[in-house]
């Protein structure tokens, strides 16, 4: 209790400092705790990837699903990337996280087709900055790809603004040999960071996705409404598609529909659900009917 605690500082006088030291350890306890857990999740399987589909808004069809991280630590029940990905970061143990979580989808991909299973045709997958400026990034997603039997024209990279504009020289060589390698590269998140329109142009991105913040108000915020003519105009003037996430009506998804937005990702299509709730739903979707469906 707040209350206390402040009049347990008081009262300690000059003992003040302890306070606050006890306050900072039990702070910095916590991430450590934090951190070996995720270290230990890794050894023993507590990762779970699921996956979210994309639709394309012209034909209602599932085209591609974004495979996203879950932890599921022995009883906390399930805990969200908002969570753990930046500790995750700040470790450095987002590499090989994130180096499974490529494994994992590449490895899905690959069994829904060969199964002949109605799948979605591309997964994307989204990589952290301290993943994409690594050295070996690009070696990294070849040696997958080539282990898994994914196809590279099967996988979506997401990539933020930020991380590409923050040394755009080294970026462009790193998406130019993934690109060169056949996968899709697409800007997550954009319109919340910053971004050259001149780099833009000359990287080889294939989509850019709307940010949910932009998405959420746009039938009643004429900015919003604004900010997203303004993406889906760039994205199809620079020869990208554009998608929007957060999509959670049929309000959003009409606006998006007569502007033209090409693909649409939000819990109003699906949450991101288990792979088999995919297939399910994929089975479901057949006639083109879109339902909200359940998940996390
Ligand atoms: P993101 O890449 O922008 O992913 C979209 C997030 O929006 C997901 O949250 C998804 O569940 C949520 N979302 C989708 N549709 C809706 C909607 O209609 N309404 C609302 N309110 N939310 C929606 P999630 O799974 O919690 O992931 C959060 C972020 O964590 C992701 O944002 C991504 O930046 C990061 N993340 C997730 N998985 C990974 C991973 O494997 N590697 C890395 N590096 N980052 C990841
Ligand atoms: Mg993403
Ligand atoms: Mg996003
Ligand atoms: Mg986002």
């Amino acid at each position: 209790n707040a209350d206390t605690a402040m009049y347990r500082a008081k009262d300690a006088g000059r003992n003040n400092f302890q306070f606050y030291a006890h306050d900072m350890n039990s702070r910095a306890l916590d991430r450590l705790k934090l951190e070996s857990g995720l270290r230990r999740a890794l050894e023993r399987d507590e990762f779970v990837v699921h996956y979210q589909p994309q639709m394309e808004i012209a034909s209602g069809e599932i085209i591609g699903a974004e495979a996203l991280l879950r932890w599921q630590a022995p009883g906390q029940g399930m805990i969200f990337p908002g969570d753990f990905i930046s500790i995750a970061e700040e470790a450095g143990l987002i590499v090989p996280m994130g180096e499974w979580v490529l494994r994992t989808a590449c490895t899905q991909k690959k069994a829904w087709h060969d199964a002949g299973m109605r799948a979605p045709m591309k997964i994307a997958v989204n990589l952290s900055a301290r993943q994409f400026k690594h050295q070996d990034i690009v070696k990294v997603v070849s040696r997958v790809l080539e282990q898994t039997g994914c196809r590279p024209e099967w996988l979506e990279l997401e990539i933020t603004e930020s991380v590409v504009m923050d040394n755009p020289e080294a970026a462009a060589r790193t998406l130019q040999k993934l690109s060169d390698m056949g996968v899709h590269l697409s800007i997550d998140d954009f319109g919340t960071g910053y971004s050259s329109l001149n780099y833009l142009k000359r990287f080889p991105i294939n989509s850019l996705k709307i940010d949910r913040s932009f998405v959420r108000d746009i039938t009643t915020d004429v900015d919003d409404a604004a900010i997203a003519r303004a993406v889906i105009a760039l994205a199809h003037s620079l020869k990208m598609t554009v998608i929007a996430e957060g999509v959670e009506s049929a309000e959003q998804l009409s606006f998006l529909r007569e502007q033209q937005c090409d693909q649409m990702q939000g819990y109003y299509l699906s949450r991101p659900v288990p792979a088999p709730e995919l297939e399910k739903l994929l089975n479901a979707t057949s006639q083109k009917s879109i339902k909200p469906a359940s998940g996390d």
